[in-house]
């Protein structure tokens, strides 16, 4: 059986505006009253589909036109359902103006999607999307610039959803010559596993790596942090990264692994990163503290919708006050999931070597955020 991902079909750009804030906002209300969430394809009270609009940024009912397109129940805005929404059932998301064929904001993105024929890709490609589009709510709720080569935006940033070709009956054995599909990060390609989507292999490895978490969120939001390495530091500010992360050229990178693979992680990797495996090399490093940033701005942002953390503002507080408020939220929903006999919600611990690394990474973000926006007026401005 072919296992081997295929090409997706070329894809069509969609006409929404990819760079638009999101609001700040993780559960919705559908026109009949009832509280909607971030996934939904229907209401479960009153049975209307629903669709995340481009003009919007809600979740909003989408009320059928003659013409079979929609209408955001929000906007008003005439919108049709992405492709993958209409045709594969992987995304909620719409286009505006309707488009036959037309991707949306998350899934143009898509370079490979797995190979459907294989039974259970589809469930599996259907999770990597779910947490895709939480990824890209992170990166809006930042004003991080991202983008194709056609959006002006270096590197081009694209995703690969790739299984092993050789189907394997041990867990993660090796099949062979360039045949195992890593995980990782290129030139603004991101690939992904699509067996990090099965829930059992995931967490078995966990549990073999000793890891705290491992998430499908947690891997774009690591393998971002090299996207964003790429974009942010690299020729650009490379000699602050050497003296908070170390110096990236010494070892190099697969001499790093190897080592960290043969003897394991450094002996006093918990007094200066915020995992094992950050440790491994300054790259790494800072991979793992990026992906610690945007959860721990996900996790403010969602509290304080929620009414946990009003006054959180993750776009004007300082770095300072967001760690403390994530650490005091963490004890708490911390304490509820040992409550329930789950794991840990929050179980990192930022040292003050850690927080240095996580301020570094804040001004990169803010800095960026006021350099998209003065790229995005430009661009308006044609
Ligand atoms: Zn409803
Ligand atoms: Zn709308
Ligand atoms: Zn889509
Ligand atoms: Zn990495």
């Amino acid at each position: 059986m072919e296992l081997r991902a295929r090409r997706f079909p070329p894809t069509v750009a969609s006409q929404v505006d990819c760079s638009s804030k999101a609001k700040p906002i993780r559960t919705y209300t559908c026109l009949c009253g009832a509280t909607t969430f971030f996934d939904n394809t229907r209401c479960l009270t009153c049975g209307r589909e629903q669709g995340f609009c481009p003009k919007c940024r809600t979740l909003s009912a989408l009320l059928p036109q003659p013409d079979f397109s929609y209408r955001c129940g929000t906007c008003d805005a005439p919108v049709g359902k992405c492709w993958n929404y209409s045709a594969n059932s992987v995304c909620n998301r719409c286009v505006s103006p309707p488009t036959e064929g037309a991707l949306c904001d998350c899934c143009r993105f898509n370079a490979t999607i797995p190979d459907l024929s294989v039974s259970g890709n589809a469930a599996k490609w259907y999770r990597l999307e779910a947490a895709k589009r939480r990824l890209f709510y992170d990166l809006d709720l930042l004003g991080l610039p991202y983008g194709t080569s056609s959006d002006g935006i270096d590197p081009p940033l694209a995703f690969d959803f790739k299984a092993d070709y050789i189907p394997v009956d041990d867990f993660w054995r090796p099949t062979g010559d360039e045949e195992q599909v890593y995980t990782g990060h290129a030139n603004g390609r991101i690939t992904i596993n699509v067996r990090e989507a099965d829930d059992v292999e995931r967490e078995k490895l966990r549990v073999d790596m000793g890891e705290a978490h491992r998430t499908l969120i947690g891997h774009f939001r690591h393998e971002i942090g090299h996207y964003y390495w790429d974009m942010l530091v690299k020729d650009r500010r490379e000699d602050e990264f050497k003296a908070l992360f170390g110096d990236h050229e010494n070892p190099a990178y697969n001499d790093a692994m190897n080592a960290y693979y043969q003897s394991g992680p450094a002996y006093d990797w918990p007094s200066r990163c915020v995992s094992a495996y950050a440790s491994m090399h300054p790259w790494e490093d800072f991979a793992e503290t990026w992906a610690r940033y945007l959860a721990m701005i996900s996790a403010l942002d969602t509290a304080r919708h929620a009414g946990f953390e009003t006054e959180t503002d993750s776009t004007r507080d300082s770095i300072d006050t967001l760690v403390a408020r994530y650490q005091r939220l963490g004890i708490a929903l911390n304490e509820i999931n040992r409550s329930m006999g789950l794991i840990d919600v929050v179980p990192d611990v930022f040292v003050p070597a850690v927080v240095e690394k996580l301020r570094y990474i804040d001004g990169l973000v803010r800095e960026a955020r006021e350099n998209n926006q003065v790229f995005r007026s430009v661009a308006a401005l044609g």
